[in-house]
């Protein structure tokens, strides 16, 4: 298994490691920086070095339970051979910031998350909502979440007190990651929102750019997206 650093620390932008397989897609390192696709974050791009020569990674993402770093060509690539890596730190802080704000956007529309995609200065929520929120309210109130500086903190709970805590999960298409005992929980600010999420988030708000505009479409009767553009 991999062990993902990045779960602890979403800052960190290179990294020596050692190749621990290799799989017809990429490969599979004893630590990784890079995040894998999921919860509707796409998962990092950036390259390797290995003895001087640069692999550029496409992307990155779980492959039957194995996180893969995507490259095009295998050939020549080792098993046990040391490589750094190199994170494309402007996509990632840009999905670090998109990601929180989602987070944000949650606790000022406090119904149920149907659906939502993390892009490079643009996210998504679909919220199970009958009623359009006011697209200008919903932008002054993003503002001034990102204004009042929140921290954000990592900590976590297990699957019983989530069990008893069911209205903690938020998004209903994207399943809590159980099966270790303990599930991350992302918390902002004192009482802003909290849930469960495995994404990589910025530490405080005021790292989030001001929402420029905010759009929102009629996606069927229960549902509503909100797009959010930074
Ligand atoms: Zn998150």
């Amino acid at each position: 298994m991999t062990i993902e650093l990045f779960r602890n620390d979403s800052y960190l932008k290179e990294h020596k490691t050692i190749i621990s397989e290799i799989v017809s897609e990429g490969l599979v390192l004893n630590e990784t920086i890079f995040y894998p696709e999921g919860g509707g974050q796409p998962g990092d791009e950036g390259s390797i070095v290995i003895d001087n020569q640069m692999i550029e990674i496409n992307g990155t993402r779980y492959i039957d339970n194995k996180l893969v770093h995507l490259v095009k060509n295998i050939d020549g690539l080792k098993k046990n051979e040391e490589v750094k890596l190199n994170l494309n730190w402007i996509k990632r802080y840009s999905y670090m910031q998109v990601h929180t704000s989602l987070h944000l956007l949650c606790s000022i529309i406090p119904y149920p998350v149907t659906g939502g995609s993390i892009g490079d200065g643009r996210g998504r929520l679909d919220f199970d909502l009958e009623t359009k929120p006011d697209k200008e309210e919903v932008l002054i109130k993003m503002n001034e979440l990102i204004n009042e500086d929140y921290s954000i903190y990592i900590s976590s709970i297990t699957d019983k007190e989530l069990d008893e805590n069911p209205d903690l999960v938020r998004t209903m298409a994207v399943k809590p990651p159980r099966g270790s005992g303990l599930i991350r929980m992302i918390k902002i600010g004192d009482n802003i929102d909290f849930q469960p999420c495995g994404g990589t988030h910025v530490n405080k708000t005021s790292e989030i750019k001001h929402v420029k505009s905010v759009k929102i479409e009629n996606k069927g009767k229960m549902n509503k997206r909100i797009i959010l553009n930074f």
